[in-house]
Order: structure tokens, then C-alpha cells, then sequence
């Protein structure tokens, strides 16, 4: 447990507590499915896109505290962006769980997303964390599905 134990910050155990926008939006005309095999994460993720704007996202389905709380905060924040800045934050995300390069200004730019920052550390937490980041990208150029493999 000690390597999980790094990882499950306080933001991390909150989200996953009680995750924000866990449900299914009816309303939505965007979704995709999202698995990752490696640890058993399977989540789905709704966006309800007007013109270029998210008006409102929201995800469903069973994974890890890190898949969960990852999904709770990108919904959380994603709401009311741009697609464009969708995909910049997804590009900055990807950054920081994968490489050691994020500046500490790409950090605090990210927000509480730099909590996240700790599992560059395990490739395979990696694709727990970045699960929910590569179904909203599936959902947004309907895709309809998303495999961190
Ligand atoms: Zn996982």
C-alpha cells in the first residue's frame, strides 16, 4: 500500500468520495466509453456540447479512487469551457502525469489537477489517471470509445 499511500492525497480521497457530476445526463449529445484493462477502470463520460461551449458534463461507472476522483475533477472544471480549452487542458494534463518537464507554472496552472502530478511515478496509475481526460476526448470527436491501451 505504501505506493498508493503517496498517491491518495486529500483532493484524490475526497473526489472519490463523493465525486461531482457522477450521473448520466440525459440531455447530453455527446458520450463516449472509456476502459482501461490494466486496472479494471470503466467509465463513461456525457458532454452536453452547445455550439463550442460544454454546457454540462458529467460521468458514470466503477473504477479506482484515482479513475473516479481524475473524472470528478475534469468534469468539475471543464464545465462551462470551450472545447478548444478542453483540449489544451487535456494536453497540459497529459503533461504533467507523464513527464517529469511540467514547469511549476503548468502546475499551478492546473489547479488541484496537479495533484495528479504524483503518478509519473507509476506508469500504471498513469492510464488510471488519464482515463477520464481520453474518454472526454473520444466523447468530444465522437469516437464513442476510449482505451488507455
Ligand atoms: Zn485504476
Amino acid at each position: 500500500m505504501s505506493e498508493l499511500s503517496e498517491l491518495y492525497q486529500e483532493v484524490i480521497l475526497d473526489h472519490n468520495k463523493s465525486p461531482r457530476n457522477f450521473r448520466k445526463c440525459e440531455t447530453c449529445n455527446h458520450d463516449a466509453e472509456g476502459y482501461n484493462p490494466l486496472c479494471g477502470d470503466h467509465i463513461f463520460v456525457y458532454i452536453d456540447l452547445q455550439g463550442d461551449t460544454i454546457k454540462d458534463i458529467s460521468f458514470q461507472g466503477s473504477g479506482c479512487a484515482i479513475s473516479k476522483s481524475s473524472a470528478s475533477l475534469m468534469t468539475s472544471i471543464l464545465k462551462g469551457k470551450t472545447k478548444q480549452e478542453a483540449l489544451e487542458m487535456f494536453n497540459k494534463f497529459h503533461e504533467v502525469v507523464t513527464s517529469r518537464i511540467g514547469s511549476e507554472q503548468d502546475l499551478s496552472s492546473l489547479g488541484k489537477l496537479a495533484v495528479f502530478s504524483g503518478v509519473r511515478d507509476y506508469p500504471s496509475r498513469v492510464k488510471c489517471a488519464s482515463l477520464a481526460w481520453h474518454t472526454m476526448i473520444s466523447a468530444l470527436k465522437e469516437e464513442k470509445s476510449a482505451s488507455t491501451e
